[in-house]
């Protein structure tokens, strides 16, 4: 069973309840190493990948309409290429801005990977019999191709996707979904991602525990806040048994059948 030491200097804010049997995951930039793949589409574009704090500015905007349902994910690519180089003087016709969409877009594909904690950290969730789901803020097809591509297929008991459920994160409906799915109370699943409003705060307010993974070590939190804070995955596993007393392990998931597929 793999096993890791938490670091004292990360202990977490709030205690994670004994009775947790399930880990919800965001996907981009928890499990999977967004800024690396998203600063190789900028690269193949410009040959440089400078301008990432202007594209994340750009992308916090734009993702914004998107999952407020104003323009779907396709269009959301299109709009905010546009604006990035109308930004840099360069107003393009809609053709070339479908062009330069496309190689960026296939660029990232080629560029997804998993941060090196990712699979070590499910796995060892595994072992301690939690179930597991990806719970995303992102378009359907997009997120499974992603989630095929790194060979996270069929790792989770459920996928669940803002763009096919029609509810994202924050919203405490797709965490008490990812609950049902699962087959679990709130109270008995932690959902950890990186952002700490959409994923961390989201979870708590829906019930759940929020556990937000601030890998900058950045971050600044309120004693009070109910949530947990972790600085690397590797962290999860030794922080749900410590507060668990060693229980989880016996907890097993061999009779254990989803409630319900999204699929
Ligand atoms: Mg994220």
């Amino acid at each position: 069973m793999h096993r890791v030491t938490l670091a004292p200097e990360l202990s977490p804010v709030a205690s994670i309840p004994r009775e947790v049997v399930a880990v919800c995951f965001d996907v981009d930039a928890t499990l999977v190493d967004y800024e690396a793949s998203t600063r190789a589409g900028l690269r193949e574009l410009l040959g440089t990948d400078d301008a990432w704090p202007e594209w994340c500015a750009l992308t916090e905007a734009h993702y914004a309409r998107y999952l407020a349902g104003q323009v779907d994910f396709d269009m959301m690519r299109r709009h905010r290429t546009k604006d990035f180089f109308a930004c840099r003087g360069e107003h393009l016709c809609d053709g070339e801005v479908v062009r330069r969409e496309e190689r960026r877009a296939a660029a990232v594909r080629r560029a997804w990977k998993l941060f090196d904690d990712a699979l070590p950290c499910l796995r060892a969730l595994r072992a301690l019999g939690m179930r597991l789901a990806a719970v995303t803020n992102a378009a359907g097809d997009h997120q499974r191709a992603k989630l095929g591509a790194l060979g996270l297929e069929s790792t989770f008991d459920a996928v669940l996707i803002s763009g096919e459920l029609g509810v994202a994160k924050p919203h405490r409906a797709i965490f008490r979904r990812a609950c049902s799915v699962l087959g679990v109370r709130p109270a008995q699943a932690v959902h950890v991602g990186d952002r700490l409003d959409t994923d961390a705060e989201g979870a708590r307010d829906a019930g759940l525990h929020g556990v937000w993974l601030d890998r900058s070590g950045c971050g600044a939190l309120p004693h009070d806040a109910g949530i947990s804070v972790i600085g690397r995955l590797a962290e999860l596993p030794a922080l749900l048994t410590r507060h668990a007393g060693g229980q989880l392990v016996a907890q097993t998931t061999a009779q254990w059948k989803p409630a319900l597929v999204v699929d």
